[in-house]
């Protein structure tokens, strides 16, 4: 701890208030209420970030006494005008079921810590968010933490439950399926999938008209493919042979055009199976980083930013979204027309 002890009068000049204010358990809205309370200041909280505050303030100056305060809850603060937003400090945190084993929580936790690293090395580029990952164990828990954290709109709430095993919404990741997988590669593939889409939202918006369903979904599983290759626990070789032989179920394969939107891709799940939009997503998204390379998905988030999605795909991928599609149909015929057992 460092002991700058400031001189009186330059305190002074920084914020001519001092307080007085004991918190006992308070919780933080509370807290930051009575601080806030005649300081001309307003506060805003931000998704995510709570706390519960024990602190004994004795003629602190206000500017102080909210760093106090933030600094108990490890949150911090950006002031636009006179107002303070407070958030939670950007990384992940993980928030699990006690049901839920140590090591699958563990897992989870490396899972989230390799996937920063990997956008970190690869790309350069750093979470600016807080993003809370939600460990639970069944379709209620589910559903409840769909609603009370991440306040999903209720017509989404259903379908999600029913239909998936996590979920990226907001600034958290849901997963009811994690402690079910054996494997740890399994495991982790899917946090680290879900941790992809927070970072896509970080970087194209969440509601980026650019971004068409397909490349979202494949992406992630593209970039969770990378992530686990690079940690040593599957390679990409390995990943892309699972994907294709699980494609290899399927005898028939949706239209892009039906996988634009989160609707649709339900709606293809009912029709073609429940993992197929996703294997046809993955080996189109892997097709296109053959012939781009990793980059082009960045680059994809970045146009999709503010391009409409045909702009953006020809923009990132150097090939039109129809030209593509003819291409891929190719090529999705010479992988499964190959892949009979005695090839494999
Ligand atoms: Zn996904």
């Amino acid at each position: 701890m460092s002991a700058h002890t400031l001189p009186v009068l330059a305190q002074a000049d920084v914020s001519p208030l001092a307080v007085t204010l004991e918190f006992k358990d308070t919780p933080l809205r509370q807290a930051l209420e009575m601080l806030f309370q005649d300081s001309g200041h307003r506060f805003q909280i931000e998704e995510g970030a709570t706390g519960v505050v024990n602190a004994l303030l004795n003629e602190v100056p206000w500017e102080q006494a909210l760093r106090v305060i933030l600094a108990s809850q490890d949150l911090r603060s950006r002031r636009q005008g006179d107002v303070y937003y407070i958030s939670r400090r950007p990384g992940i945190g993980v928030t699990a079921d006690p049901r839920i084993a140590p090591e699958v929580v563990r897992d989870v936790k490396e899972a989230a810590d390799a996937t920063v690293a990997f956008f970190q090395d690869t790309y350069g580029l750093e979470l600016t968010r807080f993003v809370g990952i939600i460990l639970v164990t069944d379709k209620e828990a589910y559903r409840q933490a769909l609603t009370d954290t991440v306040k999903m709109s209720p017509k989404w709430i259903d379908r999600t439950v029913e239909y998936s095993g996590g979920i990226s919404w907001g600034n958290y990741v849901v997963s009811r399926n994690v402690g079910l997988h054996i494997t740890r590669p399994e495991r982790q593939r899917d946090i680290i999938h879900e941790i992809v889409h927070q970072y896509q939202s970080d970087i194209a918006a969440s509601d980026a008209r650019g971004i068409l369903t397909w490349v979202r979904e494949g992406m992630a599983d593209a970039i969770a493919a990378q992530v686990l290759d690079k940690t040593g626990l599957r390679t990409m070789e390995d990943d892309r042979q699972g994907w294709l032989s699980l494609a290899r179920k399927y005898k028939a394969f949706p239209e892009f055009s039906a996988l634009n939107d989160l609707n649709g891709w339900y709606a293809a799940q009912d029709r073609y199976g429940s993992w197929c939009p996703d294997a046809t997503a993955y080996l189109a998204v892997d097709l296109l980083v053959q012939r781009k390379g990793h980059d082009a998905l960045i680059a994809y988030l970045r146009s999709a930013k503010t391009q409409d999605a045909a702009s953006a795909f020809q923009d990132a991928f150097g090939v039109s979204l129809d030209d593509f599609t003819r291409d891929f149909a190719a090529y999705l015929n010479g992988l499964l027309a190959r892949g009979g057992p005695s090839s494999r």
